[in-house]
């Protein structure tokens, strides 16, 4: 047995702080719109199988490749089986792709700002993470893949987060020739942009789109995501795979809620109405709004201190997001709610800078 100074865990892992999530605050009455969940239910789809399921199913181990909810999710974006790995999350996908392309002389590559679970996914890995500033207005720096020569997987979240804005396309096009290793684009928000990138996963050989159910589906609770790419790549990321990464009763869900494409559109245009509405007011108060093409706003409040803003939201019981640092303090990021609580956001607004 060790003495307690001395750690069993890796170095590694012993030095590390890890990701810590959004809160999940359990006291009722609060406005939530700090994890970019949903504000409607998922599609009543998912009502329906919930009340055909039958908990003796559960005796059973489920799909291990999840290969019914693999077969719906090929047939709707027009690719095969064999391109599709589904995940419990998108998160979990992030994770086998970091095992999968990384060790300590295969670095992770990614910008900063961005979804910072990436360099913790390169710490527990023991792989060197390369951050590169993106330019002032959060854009794309034009030598890019210059800067992420040599790391041999590059995560880039298009829409981006927290900042929400959308790189154009031709760049990441160039950006995915330029660059020599693996380029996962992180769709995680692609429902409430103009395009996405699928062509390319199916086209270029080191290039994976990761796609989630948690926030245009509003399927958070579920862990579902997946990723799409050649079938040579799927197949290699098949084998770092837990055996059963997705739940019997997430597979179906998936793939009930993934079918009804009417719902989908239905809430996705409800959200974008609310978000071009409350951007345009927030505005006209005086703040500088990154263009969103997500489920959220990037939103620096006229004095730019983003921290007060984000303390008095809280005070009146309204969760926010805050990323301190010296670029992203002087905002705060709005998850897209109900009309009605983004009306109480907007009360609230005025009253501290009205
Ligand atoms: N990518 C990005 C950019 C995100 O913001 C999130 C949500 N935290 C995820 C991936 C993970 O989503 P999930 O694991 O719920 O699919």
């Amino acid at each position: 047995m060790k003495t307690d100074d001395i750690s069993y865990f890796r170095p590694a892992i012993a030095a590390m702080s890890g990701y810590t999530p959004g809160e999940q605050p359990k006291v009722s009455n609060l406005i939530k719109l700090n994890t970019n969940e949903n504000p409607y239910p998922p599609s009543p789809q998912v009502d329906e199988v919930l009340r055909q399921f039958a908990a003796g199913k559960l005796r059973l181990y489920p799909e291990p490749m999840a290969d019914t909810l693999r077969d719906v999710i090929a047939a709707l974006n027009g690719v095969s089986r064999e391109n599709i790995i589904a995940g419990n999350g998108s998160d979990d996908i992030l994770t086998i792709a970091v095992r999968s392309f990384c060790d300590a002389e295969r670095p992770l590559a990614c910008p900063d700002p961005t979804y910072s679970l990436y360099p913790a996914l390169a710490e527990i890995q023991g792989a060197p993470c390369r951050r590169i500033a993106l330019n002032d207005d959060f854009s794309l720096p034009e030598d890019l893949a210059a800067q992420a020569a040599g790391a041999n997987l590059l995560l880039l979240a298009r829409p981006n987060a927290p900042t929400g804005n959308l790189f154009p396309k031709e760049e990441i096009v160039r950006l995915c020739a330029a660059f020599d290793g693996m380029v996962l684009i992180d769709e995680a928000y692609v429902d409430f942009a103009a395009d996405n990138c699928l062509d390319l996963a199916m086209n270029c050989p080191n290039v994976i789109v990761s796609r989630t159910m948690s926030k245009s589906y509003a399927l958070a609770g579920a862990r579902v995501g997946y990723a799409v790419s050649q079938s040579e790549t799927i197949a290699g990321m098949m084998k770092v795979k837990d055996s059963y990464n997705l739940n019997m009763l997430t597979q179906r869900i998936a793939a009930a809620a993934f079918q009804d494409r009417a719902y989908l559109r239905q809430t996705v245009n409800r959200i974008l109405a609310t978000r071009a509405r409350v951007a345009a007011e927030l505005s006209r108060i005086g703040f500088a709004i990154i263009p969103s093409s997500t489920n959220f706003l990037f939103a620096s409040p006229p004095d730019g201190d983003g921290g007060r803003y984000f303390e008095l939201l809280r005070q009146n019981h309204i969760i926010v997001r805050y990323f301190p640092g010296a670029r992203t303090g002087r905002y705060v990021r709005i998850s897209i709610g109900s009309d009605a609580d983004m009306d109480r956001v907007m009360a609230v607004t005025h009253q501290i800078y009205g």
